[in-house]
């Protein structure tokens, strides 16, 4: 049983605190934001998470997992301290470490015996260094000792609970051997793989890993639109290629690109890396190129299907990054829906679960927004999916034709078979295949 504190109670910090406490650690969740707080001790969970109300539930009533915003007492009370806090874009690209410098402050003010400091949040190389010697000077001449490990986080927000209880691997970058085997062991219950290596190292193999996986995203929606010029079918590519081993499958869909809080930050925080040693790293301004211009291919097809946007009713299907999540950082929605509206578009938005957020950020002018699939489709003149939610898999496609005004599709995560919606009489444009204008049967 270790004593575990967690600075920063977001998506990663409360997911990773709850599954430590779930191992028998005793963990405490703080966090700057009291109604985060407030709200965590009435088991109301701030993030939609699947899984994670009843596992901080559980944890909470076995007296292992416990949230405050008294963050100096709760780094007392602990051997183990994680920093989670964000570390969002700044406007150069640049990872902003406000947060993260905030949080080290805070420990070294606070330290009053040997800590274990681990980095969670996601930093550029250098940053566990930086910490070190920015805790150092402000303990001065107060004799405590620690250690700063580098573990970056790996869970996806959807499946993140899943995630961190499966864990693939848990990379371990220090400067010493008791730290990194103190934190070793506080991963043994997991049974995951394990790769100690320096501080550098750990901090590269974050932005290496979802750099690489970025890339994949962007190969493959290039190769989705010169399918559509030579009239192959990406689906099938993507199956074919991914029957080899060394490719593998995975992160080949083909569709609007990625979003969310981590891919578009942590692609332009690794440019900005290279730009500070001169290196040239040309293939992932290629991929961030390739990402940017991917995301306004929907309204474009939009276009082609109506004609002109002014006017019409489109219902936007998914607002979140991805299905299972609230997050809307980054979400193709916040371009894509801006862009209908430019057009002179009405847009009705659908979300199962982000509706209101999303509302806070885009507003009311044109946009009207929806919990639920059916209102949100009534009278369109086109239905342009986003999010790929089981709301959007299974909708009734002949209920959605009785109430749709026009039975026409954009499909930005093909989510649908051609054979299915030519079946079902849709004008369907999905990304990378073939158009389907149905005929009724
Ligand atoms: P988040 O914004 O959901 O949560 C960060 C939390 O830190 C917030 O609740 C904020 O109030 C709190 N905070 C900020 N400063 C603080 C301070 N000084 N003391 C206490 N709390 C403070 O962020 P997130 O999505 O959990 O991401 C955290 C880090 O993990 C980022 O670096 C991110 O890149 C990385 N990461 C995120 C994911 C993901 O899927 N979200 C996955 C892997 C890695």
């Amino acid at each position: 049983m270790k004593k575990i504190t967690v600075i920063g109670t977001g998506y990663v910090g409360l997911v990773s605190g709850t599954c430590f406490s779930d191992y028998g650690n005793r963990v405490i969740c703080c966090d700057i934001d009291a109604k985060k707080i407030d709200r965590l001790k009435n088991y109301d969970i701030p993030i939609y998470e699947p899984g994670l109300e009843p596992l901080v539930r559980k944890n909470v009533e076995r007296g292992n997992l416990s949230f405050t915003t008294d963050i100096s007492n709760a780094i007392q009370e602990s051997d183990i301290i994680f920093i989670a806090v964000g570390t969002p874009m700044s406007p150069s690209g640049e990872a902003d470490l406000s947060y993260v410098k905030a949080a080290a402050e805070m420990i070294a003010s606070h330290m009053n015996s040997y800590k274990v400091i681990v980095v969670k949040s996601t930093v550029p190389v250098g940053t566990g260094r930086m910490v070190q010697k920015l805790i150092q000077e402000h303990i001065g001449e107060r004799l405590v000792s620690f250690d700063v490990v580098s573990n970056p986080e790996f869970l996806r927000e959807g499946s993140a609970v899943y995630d961190c209880m499966n864990m693939e691997r848990a990379i371990i970058g220090s400067t010493g051997e008791q730290s990194a085997d103190i934190i070793r062991e506080l991963h043994a219950p997991f049974e995951t793989k394990v790769l100690v290596t320096d501080l550098e190292t750990a901090e590269m193999i974050k932005y290496a890993a979802n750099a690489f996986l970025a890339t994949k995203i962007s190969f493959i929606n290039s190769i989705a639109n010169l399918c559509e010029r030579y009239g192959a079918d990406v689906g099938h590519v993507s199956e074919g290629m991914g029957m080899d081993s060394r490719i593998s499958g995975k992160f080949l869909q083909a569709g609007i690109g990625y979003g969310g809080s981590c891919f578009p930050k942590d692609t332009e925080a690794l440019r900005y890396m290279s730009q500070q040693v001169d290196y040239d790293f040309s293939m992932l301004d290629a991929v961030i190129q390739t990402n940017e211009a991917q995301r306004m291919i929907v309204v474009r097809k939009a276009q082609d299907l109506l004609g002109d946007l002014g006017g019409k009713t489109i219902a936007v299907l998914g607002l979140t990054f991805k299905p299972d999540t609230d997050d809307l950082r980054y979400a193709p929605s916040l371009d894509v829906i801006p862009a209908l509206v430019r057009g002179g578009a009405y847009v009705r938005a659908f979300d199962p679960v982000a509706a209101h957020e999303a509302e806070m950020l885009l507003g009311t002018e044109r946009i009207t927004y929806y919990r639920d699939l059916y209102e949100a489709v009534e009278g369109a003149d086109l239905c342009l999916i986003l999010t790929e939610w089981e709301d959007v898999l299974h909708m009734d496609l002949a209920r959605v034709k009785e109430l749709v005004k026009q039975p026409k599709f954009v499909d930005g995560r093909n989510c649908f078979s051609l054979e299915l919606m030519r079946q079902r009489g849709f004008s369907y444009r999905s990304v990378g295949r073939p158009d389907v204008d149905g005929v009724l049967v």
